[in-house]
């Protein structure tokens, strides 16, 4: 599935207005549901899960389970807006910093200046419950969430039976991005697979992110070698 295919999808789960989960992993996350049961029950409940990383498509083809292409949040993101603008659905953001959240929001506005920006909220909250009201007060039929992983997951999980919207879709840092606090890497960098390189130049505190690169080739190729020795092939 491509960009364009998932947001056709997206299309058809906002008409259902059953709050239907969106999540982007990436080899990370991965990682982390390996080792954490509850998290990757979590991500299983998703509606659709879109692969958010070139190590995403490297493990498919190894696994002999090709995916068609990479799909990032902010790519989709950027589809789905103009989507909403020309048909007027209704958008929220939750996730950021209050100021970065703001400037997301004027910039998009700017780009979009018929969009239905039906609320805003931070994603730094002392009660949980606080986002859900304001939120449900709404009932926006998108909802983006970025507030970095395992949170975003975490949070859409446990409140999605009450949360009272169309889609919500995990952004991990795409508000920062609307906003131009951190840049996508050139595009030529994203064909090559190499965005990942140029988020750790951008933001060295990343850095300890990388050192679960490794554990996640090991998993890929322990699971490569059960699957071939299931097959009888070694
Ligand atoms: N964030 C947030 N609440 C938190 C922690 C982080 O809203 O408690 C935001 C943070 O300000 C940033 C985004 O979540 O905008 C994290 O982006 P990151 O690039 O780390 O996302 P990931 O790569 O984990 O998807």
């Amino acid at each position: 599935m491509d960009s364009l295919e998932a947001k056709d999808i997206i299309n058809h789960l906002i008409k259902q207005k059953k709050a239907a989960l969106v999540f982007t992993p990436n080899a990370e996350i991965v990682v982390q549901a390996h080792a954490d049961k509850e998290f990757l029950e979590i991500l299983r409940s998703a509606q659709l899960i879109l692969p958010d990383g070139s190590s995403l498509l490297w493990a498919a083809k190894a696994l002999k389970k090709p995916l068609k292409a990479r799909v990032t949040g902010i790519d989709l993101m950027q589809l789905l807006l103009p989507e909403a603008e020309k048909k007027g659905w209704t958008v929220f953001f939750l996730g950021a910093k209050q100021e970065i959240l703001e400037k997301a929001v004027c910039n998009t506005l700017r780009n979009y200046p018929s969009l239905k920006l039906a609320g805003y909220h931070h994603g730094y909250f002392k009660n949980d419950i606080i986002p859900l009201q304001v939120i449900n007060q709404v009932k926006p039929d998108l909802l983006f969430v970025g507030m970095g992983a395992p949170k975003q997951e975490r949070w859409l999980y446990q409140y999605k039976n009450q949360l009272e919207c169309g889609v919500a879709m995990v952004v991990g840092g795409s508000f920062d991005i609307l906003a131009g606090k951190t840049k996508r890497a050139p595009f030529w960098m994203q064909k090559r697979g190499l965005e990942w390189l140029y988020r750790y130049l951008q933001e060295p505190a990343r850095i300890k992110r990388s050192l679960l690169l490794p554990k996640f080739v090991g998993l890929v190729l322990a699971e490569r070698k059960r699957l071939r020795k299931k097959e009888g092939l070694f």
